[in-house]
């Protein structure tokens, strides 16, 4: 039996963005409680269990469209390169601040491991795609001179859509959802911790692969709690814990790109890292309540309650199910290896057709470095950053590209130093 979340089917496209929207609707569901489905998971390979479970399920991807009334009087979407009046930038400059505070101040519980792979991609892009999903628009100055907000936002691609559907007929091969009702942020955090135990109980008992196991940790004791759903854990031929990425491409022919390489890499690397310290023990589930300021002594509501007894979990509060999913992970060996997988996403059956796979080597040291630059900007130790300037290539496939203030500042600083040189 397993349980998971509202995001569950969320998956990264060749953007690596996507599951980071989808954790982020996750987040802002559990922040006001709100309703669940009851799923039911069937077991892979040897395992015969295929008991009912709890699950909350999402119907659909949501196209998300924001559009804002045009204020000032310009309407160009190209940006004003040279000088603007003080006023104009001064907006522009507080438009991108508050945007920026707000999204920091919404991570200061625990941040996505979706946050991060989107932080690797491009940061300035992840802070306005989590900023757009609060309904904050990027402003932009037009030729004019006008401060205007950007007129469309669409944080969805049918590439991503695409993406998505492998992932979650790739996750129902495994598992089946039915309805939970639920209304507190606690009750839903309790069946998100069920189903990582009846996902660990099938693997130990001999399932070939369990999908979509929510995780958590604080990687290194950076003082950042992370949470992220593996896609796949799965015993190899030598009866070691081996960890699976799925990943989709658009486009099957063209070779992965180092940024690409890069972010998968992130991610297979922090998974492994969270579940090696749920493995051996070092997770304190008061320190998860404290971060995620839930109620250890909460009790669970009778729904809840129903499944837990259902997978022999004792006891009736949130702490008691935390207890036990720490002590299921004790019976697992720490990962021993990562895979990426790649599958396209322009068929139908593309879910079954594996493009290629690429081996991951966990190198500590790039990854503790990777986490500190991240992280600083979540502390607050230094302001956001766009892309360096050999990988300027992704802001033409970026829709915030007229209003990026990453972008007009180095563009600003630019003309500024030519200036200086006449
Ligand atoms: S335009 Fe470039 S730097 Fe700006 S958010 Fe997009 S990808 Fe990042």
């Amino acid at each position: 039996m397993a349980v998971a979340g509202d995001d569950d089917f969320g998956s990264l496209d060749d953007s690596a963005i996507l599951q980071a929207y989808e954790d982020y609707e996750q987040s802002q569901d559990e922040e006001v409680g709100g309703g669940g489905s009851v799923a039911t998971t069937s077991s892979v390979g040897k395992s015969e269990d295929a008991s009912g479970s709890a699950i909350k399920m999402k119907s659909g991807i949501k196209k998300i469209i924001i559009q804002h009334e045009e204020q000032g009087t310009g309407s160009s979407n190209n940006v004003k390169t040279g000088e603007q009046s003080t006023l104009a930038n001064w907006i522009y400059e507080e438009n991108n601040t508050i945007i920026t505070e707000s999204v920091r101040g919404v991570r200061s519980k625990y941040i996505n491991t979706s946050d991060l792979q989107m932080q690797e991609w491009c940061e300035q892009q992840m802070i306005y795609n989590i900023g757009a999903k609060m309904g904050m628009i990027p402003q932009l100055i037009t030729d004019e001179g006008a401060v205007v907000p950007v007129k469309e936002i669409q944080l969805t691609t049918p590439a991503m859509k695409a993406g998505t559907e492998v992932h979650k007929k790739k996750d129902l091969e495994v598992n089946s959802y039915v309805n939970v009702a639920v209304s507190t942020h606690g009750d839903s955090f309790a069946l998100k911790l069920l189903n990582t135990i009846q996902h660990i109980k099938h693997l130990v008992m001999g399932a070939s692969c369990i999908r979509e196991v929510t995780i958590f940790s604080m990687p290194f004791d950076y003082g950042f709690m992370m949470m992220g759903i593996v896609d796949e854990l799965r015993m190899n031929e030598h009866e070691e814990l081996e960890l699976v990425e799925v990943k989709t491409r658009s486009n099957r022919f063209k070779p992965l790109s180092k940024a690409q390489v890069r972010t998968h890499n992130l991610q297979a690397m922090v998974y492994k890292q969270i579940i090696d310290d749920l493995t051996s023990g070092v997770v304190d589930g008061n320190v998860v309540f404290e971060k995620m300021r839930l109620d250890p002594k909460h009790v669970l509501d009778e729904k809840v309650l129903e499944h837990a007894r259902a997978l022999d979990v004792a006891g009736n509060t949130l702490g008691d199910i935390m207890t036990t999913m720490l002590d299921q992970f004790r019976f697992l060996p720490r990962v021993s290896s990562m895979v990426v997988e790649y599958y396209p996403s322009d068929k139908d059956k593309a879910y079954k057709e594996l493009l290629s796979s690429r081996r991951v080597d966990f190198d500590e040291t790039w990854l503790k470095k990777r986490l500190e630059t991240h992280f600083g900007f979540w502390r607050g130790e230094r302001e956001v950053s766009g892309v360096d300037i050999e990988e300027l290539w992704k802001c033409n496939m970026c829709q915030f590209v007229d209003a990026c203030h990453w972008r007009k500042r180095k563009n600003d600083e630019c003309v500024k130093k030519m200036n200086q040189k006449k």
